[in-house]
């Protein structure tokens, strides 16, 4: 279709910083064009665990604990491979990221839905873990800020959860990609918690907040023996990530936190935005504490949220994602990005305000 608006993808609205591409050009000009250990190159790793215990004060050593992947996509593939049996049970809370389901079952998992409601603001109770679990869990995934909601969860609720995880001796892969794009109060990532890092698999990269989607470029944290059995599944599957992300990589933690401040600052104001239109167009918008995603309520249109999104593209010409997509439990909603440029975003709201009218 011509003239359509898209909040629909999740791809940051901005090109990578100009020192982070600088920094690939050079990588090819100095014709670093060869494979990287499997591991990823080690000065990529020690910059990565400088990050993470800056970041999230936890301590990861470089040579043993840390692998360079092709995106968080990667690492979560090759983790849930490394750990899986046939027919063990791997929770996940939902509404989620499109991938988490599809990739327990292609690893001969069983994944097991935690819902999350809109009263709790999509957040995860520990309670509800407890009661999804049986012995056959072997682990949970969790993605705080989550996409497609934008929830996030108090130092309390993370330690409440934590426990549970302890209790009954599940293993966590914890997908941090949108932990720097929290607007309001800090970030708590569940690997901080004492007695958490050697049962978490801690998994991050540079697309969101470094604005590197097409880079590739991710990795993951975890003790040695669970770093092994991922490496090998990654050496015989992709070998290493591309070494000119890599390059590109080292850049952007050694010089980029100033832009994912500035980019930070504009995805807030494109969230104070886009929620208030929702919510003066009659459509009931939490704020997203997290992430790029708002996730209005359309229960009162009466339409489902496949209706709406096929309509509102249709007559507006304006993509948003069915909230079904990221699980039953998504239904009666739609994911719509405040990644897109605000011209992008106004557009899209005076025209979803005229689509709604004429219900
Ligand atoms: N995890 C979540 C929660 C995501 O939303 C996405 C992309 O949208 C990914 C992982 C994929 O990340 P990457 O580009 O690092 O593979």
């Amino acid at each position: 279709m011509d003239n359509v608006v898209s909040l629909g993808i999740g791809e940051p609205g901005f090109v990578t910083p100009w020192h982070i591409r600088e920094a690939a050009i050079f990588a090819l000009e100095k014709g670093k064009t060869g494979y990287t250990s499997n591991f990823g190159l080690l000065k990529l790793r020690r910059a990565i665990s400088r990050y993470v215990t800056e970041t999230f004060e936890v301590e990861y050593d470089p040579n043993t604990e840390i692998l360079v992947t092709v995106g968080v996509s990667e690492a979560l593939d090759i983790a849930l491979r490394a750990i899986i049996d046939p027919g063990d049970e791997i929770l996940y809370h939902e509404p989620c990221y499109v991938s988490y389901q599809p990739s327990v079952t292609l690893a001969h998992g069983v994944a097991k839905a935690i819902e999350t409601r809109p009263e709790h603001n999509f957040a995860l109770r520990a309670e509800d873990i407890a009661a999804a679990i049986t012995p056959r869990s072997k682990a949970i995934m969790l993605n705080f800020p989550t996409n497609p909601t934008g929830a996030t969860l108090t130092g309390a609720e993370v330690e409440k959860i934590a426990r549970v995880c302890i209790e009954n001796d599940l293993l966590v892969l914890t997908d941090e990609i949108y932990s720097e794009l929290t607007f309001t109060g800090q970030h708590h990532s569940i690997v901080a918690v004492p007695g958490m890092r050697e049962r978490t698999i801690f998994l991050h990269g540079f697309s969101k907040a470094f604005a590197m989607t097409g880079f590739r470029i991710g990795y993951a944290c975890a003790p040695p023996a669970l770093i092994e059995a991922m490496l090998r599944v990654h050496q015989y599957s992709m070998l290493c990530a591309s070494i000119i992300a890599q390059e590109a990589a080292i850049e952007a933690l050694d010089h980029g936190r100033d832009d994912i401040a500035m980019m930070r600052e504009q995805y807030r104001l494109r969230r104070n935005f886009i929620v208030k239109s929702f919510n003066e167009i009659g459509l009931k918008c939490h704020l997203p504490v997290g992430s790029f995603y708002s996730f209005p309520d359309i229960r009162s249109t009466g339409l489902s949220s496949r209706e709406f999104s096929v309509q509102l593209l249709e007559q507006q010409r304006v993509a948003m994602v069915p909230g079904n997509a990221f699980g039953p439990s998504g239904e009666g909603h739609v994911r719509a990005s405040f990644c897109s440029s605000m011209t992008d975003i106004e557009k899209a709201m005076e025209r979803t305000a005229q689509f709604v009218k004429s219900l």
